[in-house]
C-alpha cells in the first residue's frame, strides 16, 4: 500500500456558512447520439440548503442520475453552473476540485459496482481519510471503527472484502466511506433500490439517523414516493430533463400543483386501505417521450389530462406561487398565482 504524505487540511476560501451547500442554476446536460441531441437534462434550476434533505424524484429516464453526477462532476455540464458551499465549481480543473472534494459525496445505487473488490472494508473507508490527509494510521483506524459502528456493522468487519458482504451491508459500507470526511453535502442516487426489499428500509433508516446526527444536506434522488416522504424536508420533481415542480413535503403530498405530480402520485399505494380505494388513479396515456425529441410547449402536454391549446405551444418556466403559504414552484400554466391547480383526475372539471 502506498502511503501519501499527510498534507495539511486546506484553508479554504472563508464561506459565509449561509450559503446553500448546493446551486443548480439552469443546468444542461446534453448527449450528442447518432440519431441527434439526448437532453437528458434542460435547465434545472435547484438549492440544497445546509441540513436540508431534497428528494428529487421522477420517472426512470427522466434526468435525475444526471443531476447528480453532474453535481459532483462525475460528468460535464454543457451550460449552467454548479456551486457547493458558494464555490463554482463547474469549470474547476481536477486539481483544483480535489481538495473540495470532501465536501461533497455521491452514494450510488448498486454498492457493489461502487466498491473496489480488491480493498478491504477498512481501507474503503479510510482512503477518503488518507486523500484529504485527515487521518492516517492508528488515528485513521480508530475512525474507521467508530464509522463501522455507526453504520450498525461489527468491528471484524473491518478485514473482510465487499464480495463477502451482502447488499444491505456494502450500502452501509458506501454511507460509512461517504461519510468519513464529514462531507457538507451527500447525494444518494436511488441507495436502496438495489437492495432486497427486506433490508431497504433499515438503510433508509440508517440514512434518516446519520442525517439527523450530522446534519449534512441531502440531495436524495428516488422513484420511490414512500421513501421521499419518509426522508425529504423538500421535493423537486422531474419530467423529461426538467424540474416540473418543488414544494414541501408536506405540501406536495397533500396538494400536488402540478397534473404530472397528481398523476405520480396518485399511482403511489398509501397505507390505509378505505383511502386506497377511495383513491382515484390517474393513468396517463402514452409513454415517456423521448429526450432526443421532447414536445413544444410545455413537455408533458402529449400526456396531460388536462392540457389545452396554450399548453402545446408556450413553454411554463418553473414559477413561484408566492401566494402559498409556503413558498413553492410549479411550471404549469393551468395553475394561477394564487395556487388554484386543475385536477388531473378529473379534467372535465377543470378550467
Ligand atoms: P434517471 O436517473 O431519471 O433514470 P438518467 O439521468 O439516467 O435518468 O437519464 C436521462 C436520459 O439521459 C435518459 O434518456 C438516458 O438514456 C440519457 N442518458 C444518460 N446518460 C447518457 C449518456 N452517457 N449518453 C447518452 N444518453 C444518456
Ligand atoms: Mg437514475
Amino acid at each position: 500500500m502506498t502511503t501519501a504524505p499527510v498534507v495539511p487540511a486546506p484553508a479554504g476560501e472563508p464561506r459565509a456558512d449561509t450559503s446553500p451547500v448546493l446551486e443548480l442554476t439552469t443546468l444542461t446536460r446534453h448527449f450528442a447520439a447518432s440519431k441527434g441531441t439526448v437532453r437528458a437534462v434542460d435547465g434545472v434550476t435547484l438549492t440544497v440548503g445546509r441540513g436540508e434533505v431534497v428528494g428529487l424524484v421522477g420517472e426512470s429516464g427522466s434526468g435525475k442520475s444526471t443531476v447528480g453526477r453532474c453535481a459532483v462532476r462525475l460528468d460535464e455540464p454543457t451550460s449552467g453552473t454548479v456551486r457547493i458551499n458558494g464555490t463554482d465549481i463547474t469549470h474547476l480543473s481536477r486539481r483544483a476540485l480535489r481538495p473540495l472534494r470532501k465536501d461533497f459525496h455521491l452514494v450510488f445505487q448498486d454498492p457493489s459496482s461502487s466498491l473496489d473488490p480488491r480493498m478491504t472494508v477498512g481501507q474503503i473507508i479510510a482512503e477518503p481519510l488518507r486523500l484529504h490527509g485527515i487521518a492516517r494510521g492508528r488515528a485513521a483506524r480508530e475512525r474507521v471503527a467508530a464509522l463501522l459502528r455507526q453504520v450498525g456493522l461489527r468491528p471484524e468487519y473491518i478485514d473482510r472484502n465487499p464480495h463477502e458482504l451482502s447488499g444491505g451491508q456494502r450500502q452501509r459500507v458506501s454511507l460509512a466511506r461517504a461519510l468519513s470526511v464529514d462531507p457538507d453535502l451527500l447525494i444518494a442516487d436511488e441507495p436502496t433500490s438495489a437492495l432486497d426489499v427486506s433490508v431497504q428500509a433499515s438503510v433508509l433508516n440508517l440514512l434518516a439517523d446519520l442525517q439527523r446526527d450530522r446534519g449534512f444536506g441531502c440531495l436524495f434522488i428516488t422513484h420511490d414516493l414512500a421513501a421521499v416522504e419518509f426522508l425529504a424536508d423538500r421535493i423537486a420533481v422531474m419530467y423529461l430533463g426538467q424540474i416540473v415542480e418543488v414544494a414541501p413535503t408536506a405540501e406536495l403530498f397533500a396538494a400536488p400543483k402540478h397534473p404530472y405530480t397528481q398523476a405520480l402520485l396518485s399511482a403511489a399505494p398509501v397505507p390505509d386501505p378505505v383511502e386506497q380505494r377511495s383513491r382515484r388513479r390517474i393513468v396517463l396515456s402514452g409513454e415517456l417521450p423521448s429526450p432526443l425529441a421532447p414536445p413544444p410547449g410545455c413537455r408533458f402536454h402529449t400526456r396531460c389530462p388536462v392540457a389545452v391549446d396554450r399548453c402545446r405551444t408556450e413553454v411554463p418556466g418553473l414559477r413561484a406561487l408566492p401566494a402559498t403559504a409556503k413558498a413553492r414552484q410549479v411550471s404549469c400554466h393551468l395553475v394561477t398565482a394564487d395556487g388554484a391547480a386543475p385536477n388531473a383526475a378529473a379534467p372535465n372539471a377543470a378550467a
